[in-house]
């Protein structure tokens, strides 16, 4: 059992349990051993920092395919908010 990551940009999920073996990451590879500078496979826009558990999207839409603008939009201030405190 593991966490799963989701790409804000594009949907892609990273599954700890799966890992991505085309991408070098064996299953059971934690998210946080994987290189910040990875890029998201699937839109090769966002990086490993920018990817967010996916508890966070659960709920907000109905079939589960559309990250709503509401919701990248509360996500996106959270990680300036983290951003800033660092
Ligand atoms: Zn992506």
């Amino acid at each position: 059992m593991g966490t799963q990551f989701i790409c804000p940009n594009c949907e892609y999920v990273y599954d700890e349990a799966k890992g991505d073996p085309r991408e070098g990451w064996p299953p059971g590879t934690p998210f946080t051993d994987i290189d910040p500078d990875w890029t998201c496979p699937d839109c090769a826009v966002r990086e490993q920092v920018d990817f967010v558990p996916i508890e966070e999207f659960e709920g907000n839409d109905q079939d589960g395919n559309v990250i709503s603008a509401e919701t990248r939009a509360k996500w996106q201030k959270k990680h300036a908010e983290r951003e800033a405190a660092e």
